[in-house]
């Protein structure tokens, strides 16, 4: 692609001209570019889609201000957004080219950005283990989805008969009413919008032209995911009948509660309880993961609340940003109830730093912990 050209030799207009002038200027364009009117012509699409973007700056203020000071550059450090497709188009431009008020556009395109309704997308729920969030995992799910009826192909008319089109909307799906003055399109009441009407119904599909029918359909779901996200799988919903694309299918996920692991977002929080023995001189303790065991080394003189954490043995992130961790609080659990010979040797550990037990020590520190309470 060679350089941009300036905005306003796009639409035809001068510097100063007045955002009716641009208006009108860019509907002249579209009008004349709409591969509607121009189908499979190249040239004319990419005019189609240069306008656009052109009338996207110029039509707002402030994006054309900055234009104006510093060209493309400046508009487009404004959210300068592109268009993919003459759809994407009609659909943000949609009010200008009198889509819903009979304006000279609207009747042009046929109402622009109503196609022909999709599918009904199917809803499942999947309950998952924290250990499938980890690896990603697939599902089987037998599914009862409507496909179309094999009998009238979906029109839902008596095989050797063809629906009629609607006489109230002349098969458009849509009226013009007025109201209050202003004339309005809406669906056709009489057809639902089809433009159709089936005078003899298909039997096997009672005129509905989809008829239940049994699917086994495979589920991946990434690892990562989260409890309470949905999972759309494109096109897996219920056929059009209209001749639109198909419904999705949406899968509302539910994780359980891992009855060690806290969840927290790629990370995973696992208490574990140490001796006082054990956090004063150190150990190595088997710790949980998801996928089996790991041995964490305690090194001696850990303080209760503690966190070890052990790299990569969390959850990977939904989005693929690295994976998280594990991480081991640690806790120190004083005995509460000493047999006489524990109770002998941690006298010992007393007497070594110098204390002695008495009963009047011990009736000391309740006190104190009373007077904090
Ligand atoms: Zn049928
Ligand atoms: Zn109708």
């Amino acid at each position: 692609m060679s350089e941009r050209r300036d905005h306003y030799d796009v639409l035809g207009v001068p510097r100063d001209a007045t955002e009716e002038d641009i208006k009108k200027a860019y509907r002249k364009l579209a009008f004349k570019f709409h591969p509607d009117k121009n189908p499979g012509d190249k040239e004319a699409e990419q005019r189609f889609k240069e306008a656009a973007a052109s009338y996207e700056v110029l039509s707002d203020a402030d994006k054309r201000r900055k234009y104006d000071q510093f060209g493309h550059a400046g508009a487009e450090a404004g959210g300068g957004q592109g268009f993919s497709s003459a759809e994407d188009i009609m659909r943000h431009f949609g009010d200008i080219f009198g889509g819903g008020g009979g304006g000279i556009f609207g009747d042009m395109f046929g109402g622009g950005q109503r196609g022909p309704a999709p599918g009904r997308s199917l809803r499942v729920h999947l309950d998952l283990e924290l250990k499938e969030v980890r690896t990603g995992t697939k599902r089987t799910l037998d599914v009862k989805r409507r496909e179309l009826c094999e009998e009238c192909s979906g029109t839902g008319a008596k095989k050797g008969t063809r629906p009629s089109n609607c006489t109230t909307c002349s098969g458009r799906g849509r009226v013009t009413i007025n109201h209050g003055g202003f004339l309005m399109q809406r669906e056709c009441p009489h057809c639902d919008g089809r433009g159709t009407i089936v005078k003899d119904p298909c039997k096997p599909c009672n005129g509905d032209g989809l008829v239940a029918k049994k699917r086994t359909l495979e589920v991946r779901v990434p690892a990562g995911v989260e409890d309470s996200m949905e999972l759309r799988v494109p096109g897996e919903g219920e056929p059009s009948t209209e001749g639109g694309r198909r419904g999705d299918l949406l899968c509302s996920i539910s994780v359980a509660e891992h009855a060690q692991f806290t969840r927290h977002g790629r990370d995973l929080l696992v208490e574990l309880s140490l001796s006082p023995a054990q956090a004063v001189l150190g150990t190595e303790v088997e710790v949980p993961t998801l996928d089996g065991r790991a041995t964490l080394r305690i090194p001696a003189g850990t303080q209760p609340g503690t966190r070890f954490r052990m790299r990569g043995q969390g959850l990977p992130d939904v989005h693929q940003h690295g994976t998280g961790d594990i991480i081991v609080i640690a806790g120190v659990d004083i005995p509460k109830k000493l047999d006489s010979a524990q109770r002998a040797q941690w006298e010992q550990v007393l007497k070594a730093e110098g204390g002695a037990s008495t009963g009047k020590e011990k009736s000391f520190f309740r006190k104190v912990t009373r007077m904090f309470e």
